[in-house]
């Protein structure tokens, strides 16, 4: 496994711009050399394009070094990067799994990257032989979101161990979702899997989807790489500010997940009550996939009593399907009723 060969050549050759910051690191009196205006308001000054103390925040909560870590405007910027880094447009190719996360392949388009669809078998789980058998000399990445969006379920560790083992491209695991599962992240198999990314946000769990934080896992030489593309002050200062203060209330974090956890169990006993509900699929996320007699219809019965969930019927092996995500214990019994009463109906 080279991951030299799998870098596109001008990023190879690029030299990265070079902020005010980077040319001088240390601390000083006066700083005349990023004509920032110099009246302080406490945002006057450019963020750090490192990201320094946050990411020292984040190895002390996930064991992983500063140099292993690239931090995004949201995972999409970091999905963005991976991409521009990696995959020669109008050449490379990736793999998707469908259903799955749409921006992979937003992304693809914007990036002029073909995608390679592999549809996951009838029960979510990965169809590793026909991923292996897609993937050809073009592959640069194999793109899977564990716990996976919109149907919940998290892949299992050997399916992914055999794509490691079998591909020689980049394998992408996006953990946006990992916090609401028992099972472990893949984090811990970094060392062992050189060609190995993972993503997670603090956007699900950590409840802080509006600062737009998204985290790259990777080895050091692939966030070398993706540093030099990455736009200079891409995480604004209050941002960073925000992410540190709330990494350190690691009390109310795991407080909202066991409520969110609770929750999400009892939605799923009402779920359970209802006739036009066929199915519940299995989740490790903070969200339901059901199957129901007629989505569209329970879809505008709840938008009528002001709910609104995402109707998923036109992904692929999703008819009738609905996307619930847990809300507060409160919003919950309001939809668990608004249900019960289309129910009777
Ligand atoms: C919500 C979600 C994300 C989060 O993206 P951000 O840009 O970090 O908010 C990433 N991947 C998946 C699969 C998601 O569902």
């Amino acid at each position: 496994m080279n991951i030299e060969k799998l870098i596109r050549k001008n990023v190879l050759k690029l030299k990265p711009y070079s902020s005010a910051r980077d040319d001088f690191k240390h601390q000083a009196e006066v700083y005349l050399d990023a004509n920032e205006n110099p009246f302080g308001n406490g945002l006057n000054r450019y963020p750090d394009p490192y990201q320094k103390n946050l990411k020292n925040a984040l190895a002390g909560i996930k064991g992983i070094l500063p140099e292993q870590m690239l931090i995004g405007n949201g995972s999409d910027e970091v999905l963005d990067l991976i991409y521009r880094a990696f995959c020669e447009p109008d050449e490379d190719n990736v793999i998707i799994v469908p259903p799955t996360y749409g921006m992979y392949k937003v992304l693809a388009e914007v990036n002029n990257v073909e995608v390679k669809e592999v549809l996951l078998n009838d029960d979510f789980s990965l169809n590793t032989k026909k991923i292996i058998s897609r993937a050809d000399k073009k592959t640069k990445l194999v793109l899977l979101a564990s716990p996976n969006n919109p149907t919940g379920n998290i892949f299992k560790k050997d399916s992914i161990r055999e794509l490691l083992k079998e591909l020689n491209c980049l394998i992408v695991i996006d953990e946006a979702y990992i916090d609401f599962s028992e099972e472990d992240s893949w984090l811990k198999d970094m060392e062992k899997y050189p060609q190995l990314i993972v993503t997670q946000t603090l956007s699900k769990a950590w409840g802080l989807a509006g600062i737009r934080l998204g985290i790259c896992f990777a080895s050091p030489r692939i966030i070398e790489i993706l540093n030099k593309i990455k736009p200079p002050y891409n995480v604004n200062q209050l941002s960073q500010e925000f992410a540190i203060k709330s990494l350190k209330s690691q009390i109310v974090y795991n407080e909202n997940l066991k409520i969110i956890l609770e929750e999400k169990e009892k939605l799923k006993l009402g779920f359970e009550n209802l006739s036009f509900v066929r199915k519940i699929y299995p989740s490790d996320a903070n969200f339901w996939l059901i199957k129901v007699d007629d989505a569209a219809k329970i879809y505008k019965g709840l938008l009528n009593q002001g709910i609104v969930v995402r109707d998923r019927s036109k992904e692929p092996l999703c008819e009738n399907c609905l996307r619930i995500t847990t809300g507060t214990p409160e919003e919950n019994k309001k939809l668990l009723k608004a249900l019960k009463l289309m129910d009777r109906n």
